[in-house]
């Protein structure tokens, strides 16, 4: 069994100056190499385990380990290191003028020499199959190509995990597509942790496993098709489960018998 390279601990939090308990004893763990996916309705908690993952607040009760360090005040910096966030906007993650100056920004400011940046600038585009746009401007990018080049600029820093908070939900149906294959690519050929946080059941579908968050508890987790068989229990969560799933719930209320609950490729994207 591969290592836990994310691990919270009864994680209790409530934001600065608010009395609502926004997390309540939150326990989950993420194995290296492995996709998991936090689903949940608006306002359950899964960006705030973002922010809490990625020492932006800490929690009121409870411990967050990443890579097997603890995460607090004095070591946000270094555990920082392992984790790769990518957001839902990739509009407000742009710093650079053109696709290389953004993806080379984060390696200059930690100092990595030009001739190991060119290669790292190079690799990551490469990596994110933009290694064709160096010399365009990110804003005039199609909005699955602005969400490559901002995992671009993540994979150059080299994280052991990647955190992806909503970062589909702004795209169109074809920048869904293009950033859920590179997700799979990153974790089938690079072996790569994966956490992506998620109120969208298909792109969820692909995960190895799913923690279904509701009202700031961890209500469930399993694979996806254990979760899916749940059916109208996530409905009543505020989820809207996959099309294929409806479909099947409803031949096999209607008696047709179904193969199944796995969506197929053709069926996800
Ligand atoms: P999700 O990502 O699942 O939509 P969030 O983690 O954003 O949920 O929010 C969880 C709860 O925390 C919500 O009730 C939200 O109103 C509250 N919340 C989020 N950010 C803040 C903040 N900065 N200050 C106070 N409450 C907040």
């Amino acid at each position: 069994m591969s290592r836990e390279v994310i691990s919270l601990d009864s994680i209790t939090f409530h934001y600065p100056g608010s009395e609502q308990q926004v997390l309540k004893n939150v326990s989950f763990s993420v194995r290296e190499g492995e996709w998991v996916a936090i689903v949940g309705h608006n306002g359950s908690g899964k960006s705030t385990l973002a922010k809490l993952m990625n020492g932006l607040y800490f929690p009121k009760a409870g411990s967050i380990h990443i890579a097997g360090k603890k995460l607090e005040k004095d070591t946000v910096w270094e555990t920082r290191k392992h984790i790769g966030m990518v957001f839902q906007n990739p509009d407000n993650q742009f710093v650079g003028t053109t696709v290389q100056d953004d993806v080379a920004f984060g390696l200059e400011n930690h100092g990595v020499p030009h001739e190991d940046m060119v290669r790292r600038v190079h690799s990551a585009l490469r990596q994110v199959k933009m290694d064709d746009f160096l010399n365009q401007e990110p804003h005039h990018l199609s909005g699955g190509q602005k969400q490559r080049v901002a995992m671009a600029s993540v994979l150059a820093l080299q994280p052991d995990i990647i955190i992806l908070d909503e970062a589909t939900s702004m795209l169109d149906p074809t920048g869904r597509q293009e950033v859920i294959s590179l997700v799979r690519a990153l974790k089938q050929e690079q072996e790569m942790t994966v956490l992506s946080i998620t109120h969208d059941l298909e792109e969820a579908a692909k995960a190895d496993r799913l923690i279904v968050m509701n009202q700031g508890e961890v209500y469930r987790t399993g694979t996806p098709e254990e979760i899916f068989e749940l059916g109208d229990e996530l409905v009543s969560l505020g989820l809207d489960l996959p099309f294929p799933i409806k479909m099947g719930n409803a031949l096999k209320a209607q008696g047709v018998p179904v193969q199944g609950q796995h969506l197929t490729e053709e069926e996800l994207v």
